[in-house]
C-alpha cells in the first residue's frame, strides 16, 4: 500500500500491502506531558479505537512536550514524567502488535527521541522532510518548523539542536540537569503557543514554495504552527495538522485521514 520515497533514501513497507486500501491517519503537536492528563486520554483513545482501520499512523513531531534522552524510559528512572514516557512508548507499540504501521518524525520539541526509543515503540523514525506515496500521490511531510524561516534566532537554534555533536554532549549531562535545562527553555520559548499569530512564527511563501519544488509535490502536510488549515497555495494544497489540547476550554485537536477519496480533516 505505501511507497516512502525520501531524498534518495527509501523505506520498503511490505505489512502494509496485506490490507490494500486502508487509510492513513496524520497528527503532530500533541505534547504531551503529565500536566494535561485529558489530552493524554485522547492519544490513548485515538491509539485504541480511532486508528482501529489504518494502514499506517505518521506522528509529524512534538508527539512529547520535551524529550531529554531515551534513558527516561529505564525502569530505574522514578517519576511521573518517565513513567508517563514509558506508558506512551508502549501504547504506541500496540499499534504496530496490531499490525498498524508507524511513522515519526522529530519536533522541535522531542528532537531528541532516539533509537531506543524509537525500537520500544515500535516506530520508524522518518527524516524531516519526507516524501510518502499514498493511493498513487506523492505527499511531502515535514514537522514546520523548518519553513518558519522568518524566526531567524530559532533558525540559529535549530541548527545547534539538530547538531549530532552538539546533541551528544547534552546526552552525556545526568539526567537531572538535562530535565533542568529543558525546563528552563520551555519557559523562554517563543512558540506558537505563547506568541499568538504573529507572522513571524509562521511559515514563509518562500520556504514553503522551496519544498514543493524541492520535493516535486503538489501535496504537503506540516504542523508545529498550531494553525490548522488547508491552503491553497501556488504549488498546491498545503495542510496543517491541529495542536492537541483538550485540558483547556475549548478543547483543541484532531487529525488528517487519508484514503482513496483524498484527504480529510477531522475532530477527534
Ligand atoms: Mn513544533
Amino acid at each position: 500500500m505505501i511507497d516512502t520515497k525520501a531524498f534518495g533514501r527509501e523505506a520498503n513497507r511490505t505489512a502494509g500491502a496485506t490490507h490494500e486500501a486502508r487509510p492513513l491517519f496524520f497528527i503532530a503537536d500533541l505534547h504531551l506531558s503529565e500536566a494535561i492528563p485529558k489530552t493524554v486520554a485522547a492519544f490513548e483513545h485515538f491509539i485504541d479505537v480511532t486508528t482501529n482501520d489504518a494502514d499506517s499512523v505518521f506522528i509529524l513531531g512534538d508527539l512529547f512536550e520535551f524529550w531529554v534522552g531515551d534513558d527516561m524510559l529505564d525502569p530505574s528512572v522514578t517519576g511521573e514524567r518517565a513513567e508517563l514516557a514509558r506508558r506512551m512508548t508502549k501504547r504506541l507499540h500496540m499499534l504496530s502488535e496490531r499490525g498498524i504501521g508507524l511513522y515519526m518524525m522529530h519536533g522541535n520539541r522531542d528532537f531528541l527521541l532516539g533509537p531506543h526509543f524509537m525500537k520500544e515503540a515500535g516506530a520508524m523514525l522518518l527524516p524531516d522532510p519526507f516524501v510518502v506515496t499514498a493511493f498513487g500521490s506523492r505527499i511531502v511531510l515535514a514537522h514546520g518548523d523548518g519553513l518558519c524561516t522568518a524566526d531567524r534566532n530559532y533558525q540559529r537554534f535549530r541548527d545547534v539542536a539538530r547538531n549530532r555533536f552538539a546533541q551528544n554532549l547534552f546526552l552525556r549531562l545526568p539526567l537531572e540537569t538535562r530535565l533542568r535545562i529543558s525546563q528552563r527553555m520551555r519557559t523562554n520559548s517563543k512558540d506558537a503557543r505563547s506568541t499568538g499569530m504573529s507572522a513571524k512564527y509562521d511559515v514563509t511563501k518562500q520556504a514553503v514554495s522551496a519544498l514543493f519544488i524541492g520535493s516535486r509535490t503538489q501535496t504537503m502536510i506540516h504542523g508545529h504552527t498550531h494553525r490548522p488549515a488547508m491552503h491553497r497555495e501556488v504549488e498546491g494544497t498545503r495542510w496543517v495538522l491541529p495542536d492537541w489540547e483538550l485540558d483547556v476550554d475549548p478543547p483543541r485537536g484532531g487529525y488528517l485521514r487519508i484514503d482513496r477519496n483524498g484527504v480529510r480533516a477531522l475532530p477527534l
